[in-house]
């Protein structure tokens, strides 16, 4: 329940919707059904170390040699890295393209495949439940029926299905404000100070007020948006709104309800601990807020 189980969400809503969205009649019939039972766990590889908010830098290459792609590069930050069967992988087939976003295209690795490794499982600050993981592709052989839809429309698919992806860190988000809201309120009506419950204090029950407030105003975005995306309108604008917004609101919610759990929020067998450290990444991952502040900004001024 709420971000840290973010690496399920991701092969579920994120990364096996490639598939199903791009794929070919054989694709599909290789992969989805193992993505579904489980048996095959999806990544999607498009952060490297030089690149993650200007994704067209990526320097990933895929180029190709009779039936084989040859992949040369690294992704990193990668959720699932280390348990996945399956990597959607984002590169360049034509690393001339101007402008660059139109060599990029997306080929699905498999996780034996020749020259492709894991590399090590990345040391995170939360989110311990879901590994991070760097992939390494040193003359990699992936047959070229692994390609995902037409070559240097990579892009494309990617801002497409990044929609649903900004859409799932919103939700994942406002559930983690909503768990840790009822963690402290639990707790402010257990906890006694100067003889009385700490939750008799105006002040403690004014930043319940807020925090409420908040928190009930995601929740009423974000069911419009989700019906919204179910009948397919576009919320390119609106989902970069929430998804900034959500996400900075349940920071806010974890750093108020730490305080308000007094010494007790800052140890680790108190839940709250857990969740103060998972949610900063959520204004990060996905498009940084400072992206999502981009798209906002130029979408208002050219409609
Ligand atoms: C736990 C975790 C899991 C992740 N999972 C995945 C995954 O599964 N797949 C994947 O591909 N990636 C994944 N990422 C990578 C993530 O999407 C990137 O970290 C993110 O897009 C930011 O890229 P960057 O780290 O390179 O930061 P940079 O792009 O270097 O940005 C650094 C800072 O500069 C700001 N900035 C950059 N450009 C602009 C601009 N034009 N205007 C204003 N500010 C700007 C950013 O907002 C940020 O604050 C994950 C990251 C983490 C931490």
């Amino acid at each position: 329940m709420g971000a840290g189980t973010v690496g399920i969400g991701l092969h579920n809503d994120i990364a096996s919707p490639y598939i199903d969205s791009f794929g070919s009649k054989n694709q599909k019939e290789k992969w989805l059904p193992g993505c579904v039972t489980g048996d095959f766990i999806t990544a999607i590889a498009m952060t490297e170390p030089g690149a993650g908010s200007d994704l067209s830098a990526i320097k990933t290459k895929a180029i190709r040699k009779g039936d084989f792609y040859i992949i040369n590069g690294v992704k990193t930050f990668i959720t699932n890295g280390i348990h996945s069967d399956l990597i959607i992988l984002a590169v360049k087939t034509d690393p001339k393209a101007e402008p660059a976003h139109r060599g990029i295209s997306l080929i699905v690795v498999e996780k034996d495949t020749p020259g492709f490794r894991k590399g090590k499982k990345l040391r995170k600050v939360g989110m311990h439940s879901q590994d991070t993981a760097e992939l390494i592709f040193d003359d990699a052989r992936v047959p070229v029926e692994n390609l995902l839809g037409e070559e240097g429309k990579g892009f494309y698919y990617l801002m497409d299905k990044l929609q649903q992806e900004r859409l799932m860190v919103a939700i994942s988000a406002q559930t983690a404000a909503e768990v840790m809201f009822e963690l402290t309120k639990d707790y402010v009506q257990k906890r006694k100070a100067f003889g009385s419950s700490i939750s008799n204090l105006q002040t403690i029950q004014f930043r319940l007020a807020e925090m409420a407030t908040e928190i009930e105003i995601g929740r009423t975005f974000l069911d419009k948006l989700i019906t919204n995306h179910m009948n397919q309108l576009n919320i390119v604008t609106e989902v970069s709104m929430a998804k900034c917004w959500i996400t900075e609101m349940a920071k806010r919610v974890a750093s108020e309800s730490m305080q308000l759990h007094g010494g007790y929020g800052y140890m680790e067998e108190y839940e709250i601990a857990r969740r103060y450290r998972d949610i900063p990444v959520t204004s990060i991952y996905a498009g940084s807020n400072e992206i999502m502040k981009q798209i906002i900004a130029k979408n208002i001024l050219n409609s």
